[in-house]
This record gives C-alpha cells, structure tokens and sequence, in this order.
C-alpha cells in the first residue's frame, strides 16, 4: 500500500484545499500573527475592571478570538497536508502558543463577569445592542449558581492537577504499561496485539484469532483489576466532588446542566434502548445464522457478516453518487456541496505525510469551511464525503446566519448533521443498488453502526449512571463490585442470544471515555436524532428540509434540544429513539429479507 502513496507535487492542484482563502502567503499569515499579538495587550486592558465596563470587555474578548481563529486554522490546516513540514510545524506551535498566551490573557474575564450581581448580568443578556452574546451571558448566568467564592474557587483550581490523575494514571497504563500476549496466527507466525490493533483482530475472519484477541485483552486488563478500579473509582470521587461542592446534586447533573440538556433524555434513551433489546436479538439470530455458529460469542460480534462488497469508486463518481443521494436535502444545500467540490474547499487524496483520517474544520467564519478526506475509491470513502460535507454544512449554515459568538454548535449535535447525510445516502443506494451482494454490505453496515453506536454506548452510558450511584450510596467501587455491575448489563443486553464470555465482566476497565463522565450517551443520542431526522426529510421533503435549514442555522443560539425542535424533533421526548429504532427493526428485517434467512 505504501508505495502506492504519492507525494504532494504529484496530485493535481484542484484536488488540494486552497488555504489562500484565508492568506494569499505565509507572509500575510505572518502579518496576521504579529497583529494578533499585539492585540493581546487590548484584552489585558480589561484586567480587573470587567464590572466597569462589560460590553467593551465583552466585545474586545471575541474580537481577539476572531482574529486569532484563521492564524491558528491556516498554520494547522497547512501542517496536516504534510506533517514532516519542519516550516508548518514551526508555525502551528507558533500559533497554538499564540492562542494559550491569549486564553490565558483573558482567563480573568469568565469569574469577573460570574462575581457581577445577577440583575446587572441579566440587564446586560436582554441589552439589545448585546444581542450578538445573548448566549454567552446565557451560560453565565447558568453557571452563576454553580460558582463559589474567589477563595473557594482558588481552593478548587489547586486541586485541578490532583483531580486530573485518574485520566493521566489510566492512560499511562494503558498508553506505555500495559502489554498484552501476542496472537498466534494460522500460518503459525506471532503478532503483536496492542489496543490499537484490537479493532483489526477482533473483525478477522478467522475465529481462533478474534477469540484470542478477545481473551488476551481482556484477561489483561483483568489482572491489573484492583488498580484500575482504584483509579477509576477516584475518578468517579473526582466527578461527585466538582459536583457536590459547586451546588449541584449529582454528577450528571453537573455534566448535562450547563449544556442546557434535561436529565430525562439520559433516562428515556435508556429505557427506550431496553425496550428494543428484543429486536437485538432478532439481529444476533441473524448474525449466528449468518456465520453459520453453533454459538455466538461475544468476540464473533464484529466481523462482517456477509462477503465483502467492494464497488470501485473514484473521487469524481463517489461524490457524484453524493449529490445525487443527497437531493432530498434541497437544491441549496446541494448548490454548496457543488461549491464545496469546485471551489477547493476538500483535500482529497492521501499523500506522503499527510494526516489520517478525515474531518471537517468549520471554524473560519469568514472563509468557508476546509474538509480533509483521504480518498480511496470505495464506498466506505462516498460516505466519508457525505459525513464531513455533513459538519461542513452545518457550520457553513451556522457561520451565515449567526454572529461568531453564536455560530459554534454544541457537542450534543455534533454527531447530526454528518450522520443525517449518512441516513439518506443510505436510504438512496438501498433503493438504487439491486444486487444482493451491494444491499447486504450496506444492511450489515447500518446494523453495525446501530449496533455499536446506539446499543453499546448506551450500556457504557448505564455502566456511569450505575457506578456514580454505588458512589452516592456509599457502595465501594471495586474490582469486583464494578465487574459485577458491567457483566449484568452486557447479560442483559446481549444474554439471551450470546454465550457470556466470563472474561467481558473485564471491558469496562479499557474505556477512556469513563474517565470524562456522562458524554458517551451524546453518540447514541445524536444517531437517532440524526436517522428521525433523515425520515422526516424523506417523507415530507420541502417542509422538512425548510425547517432542517433553521436547525443547521441554528449554532448555539439557543439550547440544542430546541435547535433540534426547529427541526421537528424533540429530544426531550423519546419518541424520536422509538423512531430510530423503528428503522434498526426494519433494517433487521431487510437483512432477512435480502439474505434468505
Ligand atoms: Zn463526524
């Protein structure tokens, strides 16, 4: 494969973002910097004398954000098209310094605004002439009941390193410590497992492979058990004492309010989720009769079920076949995704010493916003498009209709408009594909994407709700009180059809995520926004796409969940769950349907 990537000279300009809409050269960008720079010392003015003035402090803050914005964006995105870039590199660290000596310049203006009294801060938030930071003033004055004194808080930051050590022991351990057993291959030959690996072994077509993949991960982290279970129970300490001491009742609390998102979301999907673990089973019927397994185990989840599909897709087909399976979002948003292609916005290709991956930065509110892809003509890549043209959108949307301190949308929306776009292509290719091979590669596709997304993360999501009550009731967080807890809920979301492999009762002690408590539930949340959503535009089409368009406008605006209501979906409700999980049951009963069994 390596060979086969070329180097950047060698791909043709129109295939390569044009960062020279945000500076012509490196000099300009140089000219940027030093302006930006000087500008610090505006911001540092405010020192102390917020309260005397809050709109200018206000006002001077966001401009220097703005101006810093496309210094940081333009030296990234030049870095990442090739990161043995000594020049790029230089100036990235240049400009993310530039960027923590301004956060750090401001940090005063934060508890200075929290320390005014609230009727002045409220004044201040219905102020027209402070229209464009409504929002801002919002989370405020959210947050002003949850902060403590200037000594309190004082006490409080000092302790920020030592609540920090769960995150940093854990990953250390995982990151630099933790060995595990290699895999004995069927040609006979040992290979290396590490938990990057993991996710390649665990799909191999081969069963012994995956089991032991499985075995030796999970067994390995099970005898570091006592320790990871200390460490994540001091996390869990961690979460409940930042709660407690600023006013909040419990740590999810803590972590949903100033999100503005209710607490009851957390608890319908979860109880929307048990009420379809019939029809995972259903699906896991499916897979061992797919597979042809006497037994399903839980290291036979991953592979694919059915043989490989593979359809050669060129960058200029695949976002041919973009276009054409997102018309149903209106000929707007497909005039921009036509002006995202043409007008250099997207780097396509890999190319030596590039970034991995794919993404979307929609930070330059002014510019537009650039997408990274790293093309490799094949259908998992056309919906790589749909999805980073997806956040594009949305911050292209956003960026138009709000002023900057409003265009940023929130983390409980992130994951909606890219995987909408997903929703619809895939609606698009099930009806346009005819052979069986394509519709079963794109079936066990989506199930997995619900699989994980919707029913794994909300077990991890019920794992943080469990483990934090055991905390509040005074329930030791051991290995062994721990463990108990994660091997009942994978019985009961997977028991009925899997054989429970003692060694899972262990998985939970590999998750990086538990250690930023209450934010896995935002993935399963966001795809059965994103798939009710994707509905509703194919069946009421203009009406829906009109009321989308005000949700992608949105930003930060307002909450997410009312950003999401303008697109006819509440959240707060669980009916756009049972809506998503609707079509996991049809898809289900499609992959019965094309597979004959
Ligand atoms: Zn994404």
């Amino acid at each position: 494969m390596a060979e086969n990537i070329r180097k950047r000279e060698e791909i043709e300009e129109r295939y390569k973002w044009d960062l020279t809409h945000i500076y012509p050269s490196d000099e300009a960008w140089k000219e940027a910097y030093d302006r930006a720079a000087e500008n610090i010392a505006r911001i540092s003015a405010y020192d102390g004398r917020v309260a005397e003035d809050p709109k200018g402090a206000i006002r001077t803050w966001q401009a220097l954000i703005d101006e810093i914005t496309p210094v940081y964006d333009y030296a990234f995105l030049r870095k990442e098209t090739n990161n043995a870039d000594s020049t790029a590199q230089g100036m990235k660290d240049q400009a993310l310094r530039l960027y923590v000596t301004a956060t750090t310049a401001g940090a005063f203006l934060q508890p200075e605004l929290l320390a005014m009294p609230e009727e002045e801060l409220e004044a201040l938030m219905k102020d027209p002439e402070m229209k464009d930071f409504d929002a801002t003033l919002r989370a405020v004055l959210l947050a002003k009941p949850h902060t403590l004194t200037k000594e309190e808080e004082r006490l409080v930051a000092m302790m920020g390193e030592v609540a920090e050590a769960p995150d940093a022991i854990f990953t250390s351990l995982t990151e630099a410590d933790l060995h595990f057993p290699s895999i004995r291959m069927p040609d006979g030959t040992e290979q290396e497992l590490t938990e990057g690996n993991y996710s390649s072994f665990i799909r191999a077509e081969d069963r012994d492979v995956r089991r032991q993949a499985f075995q030796n991960i999970m067994n390995t982290y099970g005898a570091y058990g006592n320790t990871i279970a200390a460490t994540y129970g001091a996390s869990v300490k961690k979460d409940q004492f930042m709660a407690l001491s600023h006013h909040y009742d419990t740590a999810r609390q803590a972590a949903m309010k100033p999100l503005e998102i209710p607490e009851k979301v957390y608890d319908n999907l979860i109880d929307v989720i048990h009420e379809y673990l019939p029809v995972l089973q259903d699906y896991l019927q499916l897979r061992k009769k797919l597979m042809g397994l006497r037994e399903l185990h839980l290291y036979d989840l991953y592979p694919p079920m059915v043989k490989g599909y593979q359809m050669d897709l060129p960058y200029e087909e695949a976002f041919d076949l973009v276009l054409e399976g997102l018309k149903p979002m209106g000929e707007d948003y497909l005039a921009k995704l036509r002006e995202a292609r043409e007008g250099r916005w997207i780097d396509v290709y890999p190319s030596i010493g590039k970034s991995s991956g794919a993404f979307s930065d929609g930070s330059l509110r002014t510019v537009h916003p650039y997408v990274l892809l790293n093309h490799n003509n094949n259908l998992d890549s056309a919906f790589t498009i749909a999805h980073e043209l997806g956040h594009s959108m949305h911050s292209f949307y956003s960026n138009a209709a709000q002023p900057s301190a409003k265009s940023d949308y929130s983390l409980f929306v992130a994951e909606v408009a890219s995987t909408c776009n997903e929703a619809v292509m895939q609606r698009y290719l099930m009806e346009t594909l005819k052979e069986p091979e394509a519709r079963a590669f794109l079936l066990n596709h989506r199930l997995e994407q619900f699989r994980t997304t919707c029913f794994r993360q909300t077990m991890f999501a019920e794992f943080e709700k469990i483990s934090h009550e055991m905390a509040q009731e005074g329930i030791p967080l051991t290995k062994d009180s721990l463990s108990e807890a994660y091997l009942k809920l994978n019985e009961t979301y997977y028991g009925e059809t899997c054989v429970i492999d003692p060694e899972i009762a262990w998985e939970w002690m590999r998750v990086p995520h538990f250690y930023r408590a209450f934010y896995v539930y935002v993935y399963a949340t966001g795809l059965c926004a994103a798939v009710s959503l994707s509905e509703r535009i194919l069946t009421e089409g203009s009406r829906a796409t009109a009321d989308y368009r005000k949700f992608l406008s949105a930003g930060c605006s307002v909450p997410p969940i009312e950003a999401l209501k303008m697109a006819g979906i509440d959240m707060a409700s669980p009916e756009p769950i049972r809506k998503a999980m609707d079509v996991f049951r049809e898809t289900v009963k499609n992959m019965h349907e094309v597979t004959g069994v």
